[in-house]
């Protein structure tokens, strides 16, 4: 119990560290910039090391660049919070096991793409590569070479079957319908989940960005919706509540 008690703690102080990390990644990678220290995105003065504490530093400041007084953003802070509570509870609900990593590399990435997408409209190659190889490599220990090969193969079919989807809506738009990113994003989701939950997470996904879609038209914002986000909660959602979706998929087909 005590023990559970210390490792949930941990957990949540990796998880906010980790939340941290990748908002560094995801507001700095896309610029193609060398140095990666953070500061002010207002008066870009450079941090000390003890302004620079994840959520602490944010608290002790008031929310406030020390320098210039204005307030620092805290959408990033509640992804932090966020990022430290999900890893927590991949402990809570799982245990040490592969669904715990699943939950944490999920985290991580969707991270990346709520910033890279909403800010850049980007997904980022090189976490989305770096992930599907340590999930696949997660299939081959815990599962074996067999589901190793379908997991490979359901990955390859997801990203054909995107693809010509994005080659028909296309045709249908006369524009670009589906965004390269959200291609190799759904492509991980078939090496994570095989080419039938991926389905459903992408079915899923594509209805929670519809409110954003009315929300776009209705109140005349002139953009793009950034389609990544809503992808990756979806297959959250479907990781989480696999086994009664799978019940359903088994009694509908
Ligand atoms: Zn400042």
């Amino acid at each position: 119990m005590l023990i559970d008690i210390y490792i949930i703690t941990l957990l949540f102080i990796v998880g906010i560290l980790m939340g941290y990390i990748n908002r560094i990644i995801a507001i700095k990678m896309p610029l193609k910039v060398k140095e990666y220290v953070n500061g002010c995105d207002k008066c870009n003065t450079k941090y000390k090391w003890y302004q620079l504490i994840p959520l602490l530093s944010f608290i002790l400041q008031k929310g406030k660049c020390p320098y210039c007084k204005k307030n620092i953003s805290f959408i990033y802070q509640i992804l932090e919070i966020i990022s430290g509570l999900l890893f927590a509870l991949s402990y809570i609900f799982y245990g040490f096991s592969y669904e715990m990593i699943v939950m944490i590399v999920l985290t991580n990435l969707g991270i990346l793409i709520y910033i890279t997408d909403f800010k850049y409209y980007i997904i980022l190659d090189e976490p989305l590569i770096f992930y599907s190889i340590l999930i696949l490599i997660c299939k081959f220990i815990f599962f074996g070479y067999k589901t190793f090969l379908i997991s490979v193969c359901s990955g390859l079919l997801i990203f054909v079957f995107m693809v010509v989807v994005q080659f028909i809506g296309n045709r249908i738009f006369k524009q670009e319908s589906i965004g390269g990113g959200d291609i190799k994003l759904s492509m991980f989701f078939g090496f994570l989940l095989g080419v039938r939950l991926s389905i459903v997470s992408l079915i899923l996904g594509s209805f929670l960005a519809f409110p954003c879609a009315v929300y776009y038209s209705i109140s005349g914002v002139k953009r793009e919706i950034p389609f990544g986000p809503f992808l990756i909660t979806g297959l959250y959602l479907v990781f989480v509540f696999m086994e009664p979706i799978r019940n359903i998929l088994t009694i509908l087909f």
